[in-house]
């Protein structure tokens, strides 16, 4: 695999960089040359130490996303961001291909090594961005795309023009969310309105849906012209809707959970820096007796509901450990927040941090159940460590992920749509307290710990995925 030389690209924001850093990581164990590609503006925040790669063969690059630097840059609605990667971003990315494709290019974050990369031979590049696969074969080179979803959203996607033509799309006005849903194969069981990504439902008070549901629906059918997919999921925990996706695309692979899997070849790379001072307190807990409290990167929720939260999860009396981002709680000063949600506890029974070690802490024995907005790399992370969830998902694939927990897996219960002070408490301490649910969270891990090792689904089909990309390379 020495001559591959594969650039991987992901939508330039942290839960789509978790994701394939950890398939970076994979490649560079088989042997190929990685060049990570992130916007200019990520890797400012990164840093220097985490932009200098570990292994002479893994470099990063970046290209402008052509946003002020003030800006959110929320994928959730797929706004701004995407259409200025369309517009700013593509026009540097096919200008990088020049250097990219002649050979000896140096790796220039390692002043001092004399390593030269081969020519560009692949590109991995993010499904949401069907441009990056387009330019990257227009110019001669193989390209898949990495969807970091998971399979049940893509295939909901999939299925979206289908409810268009049954009618069931839009939702009738004033309709019933907790209707069943028709036409997305394998779900009919048991998926309702409510459970389909958020762009699925109707926008405000118009007669049409949210504009990126089309958007995505698109991008997710382009994935089909992709030399394959690949997705960050394993067949134990998804093996329908994958049966469901495989025939309509040129070649499928699920590889995950990747980061449960890949050799830490890779730096992390957080946009955040990470408050390692929680690891020493939660070691200060009992076991099993911490309410670990996470909505992801992007969420923003109002203070209503940061207050619906805090009584809520305070009056189980259980110590918590909440990642409140400073552009979380919208409009508000921090202080005022860490205050309250330190007075809410009582002393010394919780710990406020701005980014959390996420996977460490879900590794943590004292981590009794994770409230979380069930965000695809989340849910996997949880998934592995065998840690109950209690789900309140916010928008894209969350509400479809919180399904599964609640009504497939069984590993959590889902709060979608809920957010009151009484639901909160009473789902905690279900989550906190039950057997049932413990053990199926564990034996899920088990099941997808298989899927990683050796042998197992995901691991062979990471073998499958490098002798692919081997072959394209040659
Ligand atoms: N994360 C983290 N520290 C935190 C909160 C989140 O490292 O304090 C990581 C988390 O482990 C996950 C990612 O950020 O890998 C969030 O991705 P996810 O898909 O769950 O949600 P998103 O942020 O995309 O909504």
């Amino acid at each position: 695999m020495e001559a591959a030389h594969v650039l991987v690209f992901p939508v330039p924001v942290q839960g789509h960089i978790n994701a394939m850093l950890p398939f970076a990581a994979a490649l560079l164990d088989a042997g190929a040359h990685v060049t990570f590609l992130h916007s200019d503006h990520n890797l400012r925040r990164v840093g220097r130490a985490a932009s200098v790669a570990s292994s002479p063969r893994l470099r990063f690059l970046s290209i402008p996303d052509g946003l002020p630097d003030d800006s959110r840059r929320s994928v959730g609605d797929l706004g701004e961001l995407d259409r200025s990667l369309r517009e700013v971003g593509s026009v540097r990315y096919r200008a990088l291909f020049a250097s990219l494709l002649s050979a000896g290019s140096p790796n220039r974050a390692r002043a001092d090594d004399e390593h030269r990369f081969p020519p560009l031979t692949c590109v991995v590049a993010d499904g949401l961005m069907p441009w990056a696969i387009d330019i990257a074969e227009e110019l001669g080179v193989p390209a898949l795309a990495f969807r970091t979803s998971s399979a049940c959203s893509f295939s909901a996607f999939m299925s979206a023009p289908g409810l268009f033509v049954l009618g069931d799309l839009p939702f009738p006005a004033g309709g019933d969310l907790d209707e069943p849903v028709r036409g997305v194969p394998g779900m009919e069981s048991f998926l309702r309105r409510r459970d389909l990504p958020s762009s699925f439902r109707r926008r405000g008070d118009t007669d049409d849906v949210d504009p990126s549901l089309h958007v995505i629906a698109k991008a997710s059918a382009h994935c089909g012209k992709a030399r394959a997919l690949v997705l960050n999921t394993a067949a134990s925990l998804e093996r329908s809707a994958l049966a469901h996706i495989a025939p309509r695309m040129r070649d499928l692979f699920s590889v995950g959970p990747l980061h449960a899997m890949s050799p830490a070849l890779a730096p992390s790379c957080s946009l955040w820096r990470e408050d390692d001072g929680c690891l020493a307190w939660l070691d200060g807990q009992a076991d099993r007796s911490v309410v670990y409290v996470s909505l992801g990167s992007f969420t923003v929720i109002s203070r209503e509901q940061f207050q619906e939260f805090l009584s809520g999860i305070a009056a189980t009396g259980y110590p918590f450990l909440w990642v409140l981002r400073p552009d979380m709680v919208g409009a508000s000063q921090d202080g005022v927040l860490h205050e309250a949600a330190m007075a809410a506890a009582g002393d010394g029974k919780a710990r406020i941090v701005a980014w959390a070690p996420q996977r460490d802490v879900l590794r943590h024995r004292a981590v009794g159940c994770f409230l979380t907005h069930a965000g695809w790399n989340s849910t996997l992370e949880a998934v592995v460590e065998g840690v109950p969830m209690v789900c309140w998902p916010f928008f894209a694939d969350q509400h479809i992920n919180s399904r599964f927990v609640g009504a497939v897996w069984r590993n959590g219960l889902d709060m979608k749509d809920v957010c009151e002070r009484g639901v909160v408490e009473r789902t905690v301490r279900e989550a906190m307290e039950s057997d049932e649910i413990r053990r199926a969270a564990q034996a899920l891990a088990q099941l997808v710990k298989r899927d990683v090792a050796a042998g197992g689904s995901s691991a062979t089909e990471l073998e499958r995925l490098v002798g692919f990309i081997r072959e394209l390379s040659a």
